[in-house]
């Protein structure tokens, strides 16, 4: 089923961020995308989701663009 896919993606794209980028320029890998440096890391006080980069240890917050 189509809806079982998605929700296959979904769960996948949760653990996985790979479209995101480290906002530190002093990373290795900085800008860089699908490196699997990027988790998940609870949320802030104000409910935004946080991410935490492996590489350099850095926390940030989930930007829109
Ligand atoms: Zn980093």
């Amino acid at each position: 089923m189509v809806r079982d896919r998605e929700q296959t993606t979904r769960q996948v794209q949760q653990l996985l961020e790979k479209d995101r980028t480290c906002p530190n320029e002093a990373c290795p890998d900085f800008g860089k995308t699908k490196t699997g440096n990027i988790i998940k890391y609870g949320h802030t006080d104000g409910g935004r989701q946080r991410y935490l980069c492996r590489t350099c240890g850095k926390t940030f917050t989930a930007t829109r663009r």
